[in-house]
């Protein structure tokens, strides 16, 4: 018999009543039915406080250690993606960093994505082999024969995306997971493209899943925030280590605000996936754009990969195509448009769209098309489709016409 669903039990409940429900709860000293914002640095200590842990992070104690709006947000995000628990942090960048800083060690080995975030193209390249003496190994994570290849008995940490920023490439979790577990390795998976319920890696066999929280979970493009969530023992330790003893600790105002645009997550998830599925069809049909890299079309090089890992639930809301010209028609494409924004960021109720060149160190590892015409990386927002539609092809018109 399945069991009858409650609120305060989240293992019962479907994604869309935990996007509502979890981490809220009654507060005790209003009645409010929303968790209140409680900017409050310290919490009152018990009459005797000589056992307590001053770097304990499980009750309210000092808010680098634990408040009460990070406590609710975390509870939550470990439910949304089943995990045993989840640290929250100040910004996508300190969870992926806090992630590196607990769980390697000098000398350690790690095997990277050739596509990931800049800055964790920049950890592992530049900043934690020069200062820490930890050694990466960059692959292509699509290609499992290179990272069986890649992965040595010194590995300790295998890191990668899901979907890939900025190319879109796909990994197959469960078969890279089975690859490090074999090797004793653990795997750490950026989802930020893919966030739940279109997938939850730790399902598949991933470790532990980092999110920017900036990006589609908060969803409104005014806070920041990063999470770790997976097994206790390997989140305790980030806590302990990485959030009371480095800092990167989250406002408690961000993380009321990150657990409030998470309610509405799996509906504006599924309308920008489905707007997104419609504009990378619209724009790989027009002769004036050179290029579409979405998963969602089946000519992505993982598309099959795509639709048997996130289970027919979607391919995510972000792509990478470029008009057909030179940088300077790449901008004047940008500049004709009406509707969608041009800004860095992503995963916001608003379409954005930036114009990256072909210029850096990370683009010689992007697919041909990329290195010859840059890319515009687009985010699908939540404006109704025939208005995005009609911003595009006005904008190619007024570039070509
Ligand atoms: C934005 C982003 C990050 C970094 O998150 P911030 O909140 O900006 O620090 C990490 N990974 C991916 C895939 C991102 O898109």
């Amino acid at each position: 018999m399945t069991p009858r669903p409650d609120k305060h039990d989240p293992t019962t409940l479907a994604f869309a009543t935990q996007a509502v429900h979890a981490g809220n709860a009654i507060d005790a000293g209003s009645g409010a039915i929303r968790s209140p914002i409680v900017m409050a640095n310290s919490y009152a200590l018990p009459d005797d406080p000589s056992a307590i842990s001053w770097s304990g992070t499980d009750i309210p104690l000092y808010t680098r250690n634990s408040g009460a709006n990070q406590l609710a947000l975390q509870q939550k995000l470990a439910v949304l993606d089943g995990g045993e628990d989840a640290v929250v942090l100040a910004s996508g960048v300190a969870a992926l960093h806090a992630v590196f800083f607990t769980h390697l060690r000098t000398g350690d080995h790690v095997v990277v994505a050739d596509i990931a975030y800049e800055a964790v193209f920049r950890l592992f390249r530049d900043l934690l082999p020069e200062r820490y003496g930890i050694e990466a190994t960059f692959v292509d994570t699509s290609d499992l024969d290179a990272v069986r290849a890649a992965i040595r008995p010194d590995t300790k940490l295998v890191h990668l995306e899901v979907i890939a920023n900025p190319t879109t490439r796909v990994t197959d979790i469960a078969a890279v997971a089975e690859l490090a577990h074999a090797a004793g390795a653990i795997v750490s998976v950026d989802s930020t493209f893919s966030p739940p319920p279109l997938y939850r890696p730790l399902a598949d066999g991933a470790d532990l899943v980092v999110h920017s929280l900036t990006k589609f979970i908060n969803g409104h493009g005014d806070a920041m925030g990063g999470a770790v969530i997976g097994r206790r023992e390997l989140v305790q330790p980030i806590k302990t280590d990485a959030m009371v003893d480095v800092g990167g600790v989250i406002s408690p105002f961000n993380a009321w605000l990150i657990a409030r645009g998470s309610i509405t997550l799996p509906l504006r998830l599924q309308r920008q996936m489905d707007t997104a599925v419609h504009l990378a069809e619209a724009l790989a049909a027009d002769a004036r754009v050179a290029y579409v890299a979405y998963p969602g079309l089946d000519a992505h090089p993982q598309h099959a990969l795509a639709v048997r890992q996130f289970g027919g639930r979607g391919f995510g809301a972000m792509m990478a195509f470029a008009v057909d010209g030179d940088p300077a028609t790449q901008n004047r494409f940008v500049a004709n448009l009406r509707v969608i924004t041009s800004a860095v960021s992503l995963g916001h109720d608003e379409s954005l769209i930036v114009h990256v060149g072909t210029d850096g160190p990370r683009v010689a590892y992007y697919p041909e098309p990329f290195r010859r015409l840059g890319h515009l990386r687009f985010s699908v927002g939540l404006e109704d489709p025939g208005d995005l539609v009609a911003d595009l092809t006005a904008a190619l018109d007024a570039t070509f016409g």
